[in-house]
């Protein structure tokens, strides 16, 4: 294998410990294993590809399995771009991200041959030769499918964006990228062979890839994938080995548990369906004694979600942390519970070099200068650089320039995340600044709260700014809202109106969802939020449209629900 630094830390752990293990089945493989299937793997590709692939990118679509840990590593031993795919993707937008990408190769387990097979026929432009391998890659017998038309590059890794705001976007991750997101994410969240960690998240976004493939893989520990996603037998595998009688052989405990908020409210709200013994013990298992680290991310974690996660867990505190495609995990709280401040995402990661921007004035809001001189909170959009950055989407460098602007320093452009944060001093007795043996300090200074995407929550309504996460976490902490999304509702009057889309929780008397006036809203909210920040308009609704990583694509809401407002 090639001298990447994955494959050199690989290489130095003990080869007889696990790296994967197959919730349904128990079945587990060792690292030893996953170096040589990796080395069969690489030298398929590289026979398959006529010896020459550097650089190309090779799509594949493979459950969340040993098999996909053994295909993205295979990959990454021929130096080309590993594309990993969503079998949940109908064909039609698969066959957008093979066309746009103009992948060279289609990998596929047996499971979703018959999905390739059919993106590959929607290809207009290329002949498609479907070649099946006979040797074994990790198991099972993956086809391969051969696309025409190959180009030059550089390895690594390209993950499309969620495509919440628009049409996904490309984001080529070098390795280098890639090992420093990793290293970075190890630093701070001090990743262990003796974690184990439970992996239930899409394996075609960052937050699947690095922080619960990459990162674990870098500091050889254990992943346990469950697949797919299933509330009830989450639980299951998380009470194992904590039952009156356990199965046998005795299942490790989880330490390291990762997933977006919306995971963590379906788990909170399907607990009660569990035995009381399976109840004890799944709460046992996710105790701090047991459940090392439990983190959320990738969209803004609610504070009752955080609450009540504290109490069934007694006393665990679920850690946010902030992060996109383009730069992997940039904002982070840390590992003393002190440290995960509701509402916040913590401190710069450690190599992550982060400023705020008045968006209006373009200066920088330096650190001192939180405050205007009205003594209000100023915010700003994030801007990152530093190794853990991307370089470059694919095929856009129109996105590309738009997005970067130059530091003034002469020491390199700035990202632009198009997220809108303050920034504030908080307290946290416990920081302990010496984590793993490193002695860098990262979790310090002041900590970082999200204000939201500028293009959709920052809501200008009659020369006020409103920030709809804020606006949101109020919602959701009354006892009558399950689910909120605030939005700019567009008005002759005010420029834009703040607008709520609201879903109810089912009311216990009735056993059927109570009833709510947008005058019960507002009446609820006044004294916790500003006049101008209560939402003017409020639709409640039976369901919000989510995409696969939980998020909501706010312009697509305010145009299906408040159409008649404007
Ligand atoms: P697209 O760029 O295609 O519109 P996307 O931005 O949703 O989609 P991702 O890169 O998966 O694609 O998501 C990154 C975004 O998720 C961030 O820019 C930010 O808006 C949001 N996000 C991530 N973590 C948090 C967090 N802890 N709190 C609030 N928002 C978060
Ligand atoms: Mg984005």
């Amino acid at each position: 294998l090639p001298r990447l630094p994955i494959f050199e830390a690989l290489a130095g752990h003990d080869p007889k410990s696990t790296v994967v293990v197959h919730s349904a089945s128990g079945r587990k493989f060792t690292y030893g294993e996953l170096l040589s299937d990796v080395a069969d793997g690489k030298e398929r590709l590289l026979k398959e590809g006529r010896g020459k692939i550097d650089g190309e990118r090779i799509a594949f679509l493979v459950e969340n399995s040993y098999d996909y840990v053994v295909t993205l590593l295979s990959i990454f031993g021929t130096h080309s771009i590993a594309l990993p795919l969503s079998p949940a993707f109908p064909a039609h937008e698969l066959q957008y991200i093979m066309d746009h990408s103009q992948a060279s190769m289609l990998l596929s387990s047996k499971k979703f041959e018959g999905k390739a097979l059919e993106v590959m026929k929607q290809g207009v432009e290329r002949t498609p030769k479907h070649v099946k391998l006979e040797k074994r890659m990790g198991g099972a017998t993956p086809e391969v499918v051969t696309l025409e038309g190959c180009s030059e590059g550089q390895g690594g890794m390209m993950l499309y964006t969620s495509g919440t705001t628009n049409r996904p976007k490309g984001v080529l991750l070098p390795q280098s990228v890639m090992t420093a997101q990793a290293q970075s994410l190890i630093k701070a969240w001090n990743y262990s062979p003796l974690d184990h960690l439970l992996h239930v998240l899409p394996l075609h976004h960052i937050h699947g890839t690095i922080n619960a493939v990459l990162a674990p893989l870098f500091a050889g520990s254990t992943i346990e994938f469950l697949f797919p996603f299933n509330a009830q037998s989450v639980w299951h595998r998380f009470a194992a080995p904590f039952l009156p009688n356990p199965p046998s052989p005795l299942p490790s405990p989880i330490t390291f548990f990762t997933v977006v908020p919306t995971v963590y409210n379906r788990l909170l709200t399907t607990l009660s369906d569990l035995t009381p013994d399976y109840q004890k013990a799944a709460r046992t298992a996710i105790s701090p004694q047991n459940l090392r680290l439990n983190i959320s991310g990738s969209a803004a974690l609610p504070t009752p979600t955080k609450k009540a996660w504290n109490t069934l867990s007694s006393g665990n505190v679920l850690l946010e942390r902030y992060g996109m495609t383009e730069v992997g995990m940039a904002l982070s709280c840390g590992l003393p519970f002190s440290s995960r401040v509701d509402g916040s995402v913590g401190w710069p990661l450690p190599g992550v070099q982060v400023r705020l921007v008045d968006t209006e004035t373009g200066t920088v809001i330096e650190e001192g200068e939180e405050l205007d001189s009205e003594g209000r909170e100023r915010d700003g959009e994030i801007q990152l650089r530093g190794p853990t950055i991307f370089k470059e989407y694919w095929k856009n460098p129109a996105a590309t320039k738009k997005e970067h602007v130059d530091g003034e320093d002469g020491k390199g452009r700035w990202f632009k995340t198009g997220d809108v944060a303050v920034r504030r001093m908080v307290p946290c007795p416990e920081q302990n600044g010496n984590i793993n043996g490193h002695t860098e300090r990262w979790d310090q200074g002041p900590m970082y709260f999200i204000r939201g995407r500028l293009s959709a929550d920052i809501i200008k309504s009659g020369g006020e700014k409103v920030s709809a996460l804020e606006v949101e976490r109020e919602l959701l902490s009354l006892p009558q809202i399950a689910e909120a999304a605030v939005v700019a509702v567009p008005s002759g009057k005010w420029g834009h109106k703040v607008g709520a889309v609201i879903i109810l929780k089912d009311s216990e008397e009735e056993g059927k969802k109570g009833k709510w006036s947008a005058m019960d809203m507002r009446r609820a909210l006044r004294g916790r939020l500003a006049a101008y920040k209560i939402p003017q308009v409020m639709k409640i609704v039976d369901h919000i449209p989510r995409n696969a990583m939980g998020k909501i694509n706010k312009k697509q809401l305010v145009k299906a629900v408040f159409q008649d407002e404007a």
